[in-house]
């Protein structure tokens, strides 16, 4: 679908299409935002509204009686070029992964490691998005929002995002406080920094014969390992990633891996570890455990699966049976990743 400008439908309207778990929940109205002076109009009107990107990383447990904005803004431009770096701005309602289809296809690295996130541009530095040994506050130098409240335009720079582990300002203290229009990243020209810590990248490019690899390799290998790994949405909806890694410090660390010897763990920049939340759902016998429709993949613990008709409560429903498992058997609290909506 096309839209050559903010397009609007009226109630109800299913949202279906509109998340990547395929619930079938609606909203009051729903309207497509391809210009920016549209959403300043809407804001002006003092409507509440929810803002859908790809709609890849929300559960919809119920209907929404208001108004939805699809965010459809399109657009690059250039902002800055040094002989080592080019900082590019783009609009938030580009698709992320085209983003680093392009920036690969220019020569431009640093979005390598994050190939093949669904999503738009706009969401990404919500949770600071992230895989395989890199996170997109490593890239952002400033974030373009219109503030909900005045409808002034301002900027963030990458500090004021407050980014952490799967975390920023925009979903803690200015939850709900910004549209993100545009987002600029600064990516290198030359001299590449190549990430391939990751077991994962390692091994496919040892089967490759590939010693020195270059952005272009680094992309291939997460578009193969993830393709093979993870559920496609279109086949089986899902959302990612259901819950956070889990983090705890080193004196908590020491006393699970006494009573859990084979726990899994990585230290962080920070000296706290990350036990991956995968393994803890593995243990407690949830993996390709369904409760009706509503399922933990047969590969990947971390991602809930609607196999059909599921509901967004069902699958609630499921993530909390798994968290009181994983509470109960290793004294630890598994957070969503996912949002929450209502
Ligand atoms: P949505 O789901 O539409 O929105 C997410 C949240 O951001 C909502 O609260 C929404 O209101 C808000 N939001 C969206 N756009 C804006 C905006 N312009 N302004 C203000 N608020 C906004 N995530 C990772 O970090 N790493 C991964 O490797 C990864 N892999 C995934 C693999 C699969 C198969 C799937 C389904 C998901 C994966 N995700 C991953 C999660 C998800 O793709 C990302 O979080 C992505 O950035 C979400 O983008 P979206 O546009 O779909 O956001
Ligand atoms: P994996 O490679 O099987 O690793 C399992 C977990 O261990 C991951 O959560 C990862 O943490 C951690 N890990 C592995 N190697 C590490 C290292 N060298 N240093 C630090 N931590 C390490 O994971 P996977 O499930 O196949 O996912 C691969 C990558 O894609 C991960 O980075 C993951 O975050 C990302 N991904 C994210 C989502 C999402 O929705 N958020 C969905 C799919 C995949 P990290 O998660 O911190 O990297």
């Amino acid at each position: 679908m096309i839209f050559n400008k903010s397009e609007s439908m009226t109630s109800p309207v299913s949202l279906q299409a509109y998340n990547t778990f395929h619930i079938d929940a609606s909203a009051g109205r729903l309207e497509m935002i391809v210009e920016t002076s549209r959403l300043k109009d809407i804001i002006a009107g003092g409507q509440p509204f929810h803002i859908i990107g790809g709609g890849s990383n929300i559960l919809l447990t119920d209907d929404i009686p208001g108004l939805v904005l699809v965010n459809r803004l399109r657009g690059y431009e250039m902002v800055d070029k040094t002989p080592d770096h080019i900082t590019v701005r783009v609009a938030s309602g580009e698709r992320w992964h085209d983003f680093v289809l392009w920036s690969l296809s220019m020569g431009y690295g640093g979005l390598e490691n994050l190939s093949l996130i669904p999503g738009t541009v706009g969401a990404a530095p919500i949770q600071n998005i992230g895989a395989y040994g890199v996170e997109v506050k490593d890239i952002i130098v400033a974030v373009h929002a219109l503030d909900m409240e005045t409808g002034e335009e301002v900027t963030l720079r990458a500090e004021e995002c407050r980014f952490g582990y799967r975390d920023s300002i925009f979903k803690r203290e200015a939850k709900g406080q910004y549209f993100i229009i545009a987002v600029d990243f600064r990516l290198t020209l030359r001299n590449h920094r190549i990430v391939d810590d990751y077991w994962a990248i390692k091994e496919w490019l040892a089967a490759h014969h590939i010693s020195a690899p270059d952005i272009r390799d680094i992309s291939k290998a997460v578009i193969q390992i993830r393709s093979s790994k993870l559920p496609d949405p279109e086949v089986l909806g899902n959302a990612g990633s259901f819950f956070k890694n889990v983090e705890v410090d080193k004196e908590k660390m020491k006393a699970l891996g006494l009573r859990f010897p084979e726990i899994k763990a990585f230290e962080m920049p920070n000296g706290n570890f990350k036990i991956p939340t995968g393994w803890l759902i593995d243990q407690c016998g949830w993996k390709g455990r369904r409760i009706g429709e509503a399922g933990c993949h047969k590969d990947q613990a971390l991602v809930l699966v609607n196999h059909g008709k599921a509901s967004g409560r069902e699958i609630l429903r499921l993530a909390k049976a798994i968290q009181a498992d994983v509470e109960e058997r290793f004294g630890l609290m598994i957070e969503p990743e996912v949002n929450i909506w209502p």
